[in-house]
């Protein structure tokens, strides 16, 4: 099984690219653990209020019991940066910076209130309740440099590191990201989105990649165009000139394994892929897509197929909805307004 469990998203303008798969197992050098579990709910303000035992900055982030994440971070973060610390939390979000971060209290905690509505968000488009995904999510933010050396993923907007069934999750961003809010809005509901795909479906070996980034790809523009009318701005670029062929090769190439191989590929193949969850949503008429995937994602992971899981959670054929989608493509080659029409992209 060769998967890359980091999930990279929104390299600038092109769109994200698989990650380096190094380091999937094996004991993380780590912080963690910081907060103590259980625990009352972060209260909004900076300073001094108690979440879980925790003393310093709280946020409110949600409903219900929070469990801290007492696993180390993924170690790709965690040897990039060893000096990580809590700087402040909530009940479904931590973040988490490097001792000496220049980030003020107050920056933190816009930051964090941000990540929590756009996980909220999220949680509320894939139909999962905020109890199901209890640990707290825990985002980290450090400077240009130590991201691009955690991810090796230099000029992109966040990377997440989906949970698999044998390392924990973490989403990091570079602190220059926080100044374009556009931008970090669209990034953080993407990579919220592998957060809870992944935790839902740990054993992800049979889950194609036009799913994985399609529904990430979606969730950032939805956010996107509900915060500031603007979906993810790559997509439409490619998607202005696609035909069915653009379809039949996202889904040839952007299969089980990422057979990308610049990030011109990877903007085209999440184009495509994100734009083919957003037909089955509006153009079939299949108002909870992202749900239904979420729970194809969640019966794969626990081993059933997925082309059959596909048509009975969608009510239609993979092959079918694949082909039909190609010649939607085809059919508005020249009429991209009703391409559009209905859609997060119109
Ligand atoms: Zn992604």
């Amino acid at each position: 099984m060769v998967r890359a469990f980091a999930v990279i998203a929104l390299a600038l303008a092109l769109g994200c690219s698989s990650g380096d798969p190094a380091g999937g197992t094996g004991g993380a050098a780590g912080s963690g653990g910081l907060a103590g579990s259980g625990g009352a709910a972060g209260a909004a303000g900076a300073g001094g209020s108690s979440v879980g035992g925790f003393a310093g900055l709280g946020f409110d982030c949600g409903q219900g019991d929070p469990q801290a994440d007492d696993r180390p971070l993924p170690k790709d973060v965690t040897a990039a940066a060893p000096n990580l610390e809590l700087a402040a939390t909530s009940r479904r979000i931590e973040v988490w910076t490097p001792k000496d971060s220049p980030l003020l209290d107050s920056e933190v905690i816009d930051f964090g209130q941000g990540a929590c509505e756009a996980l909220l968000f999220d949680l509320d488009a894939h139909d999962v309740a905020q109890p199901d995904l209890s640990t707290r999510v825990r985002i980290v933010v450090v400077d240009g440099a130590t991201f691009d050396q955690a991810t090796g993923a230099p000029g992109a907007y966040g990377v997440a590191f989906s949970a698999t069934h044998s390392a924990t999750d973490a989403v990091i961003l570079p602190a220059d990201g926080l100044a374009n809010v556009v931008e970090l809005d669209d990034t953080l509901a993407h990579e919220l989105t592998h957060i809870v795909s992944g935790r839902a479906a740990p054993y992800d070996a049979w889950l194609p990649w036009w799913l994985i980034e399609g529904i990430a790809v979606l969730s950032g523009s939805q956010f996107g165009k509900k915060l500031h009318d603007q979906p993810t701005g790559f997509v439409v670029d490619w998607l202005d000139v696609a035909d069915g062929s653009d379809a039949d090769l996202t889904f040839q190439r952007y299969g089980l394994e990422d057979q990308t191989q610049n990030l011109g590929e990877v903007g085209h193949d999440q184009a495509l892929s994100g734009f083919f969850i957003e037909y089955l949503r509006v153009k079939r008429g299949i108002a909870d897509v992202q749900a239904r995937l979420l729970s194809v994602m969640r019966k794969v992971s626990d081993g059933d197929d997925f082309a059959e899981t596909f048509a009975a959670e969608l009510g239609v054929p993979l092959a079918q909805a694949q082909a039909d989608y190609a010649q939607f493509l085809d059919d508005t080659v020249a009429d991209l307004a009703k391409r559009y029409a209905g859609t997060v992209f119109e």
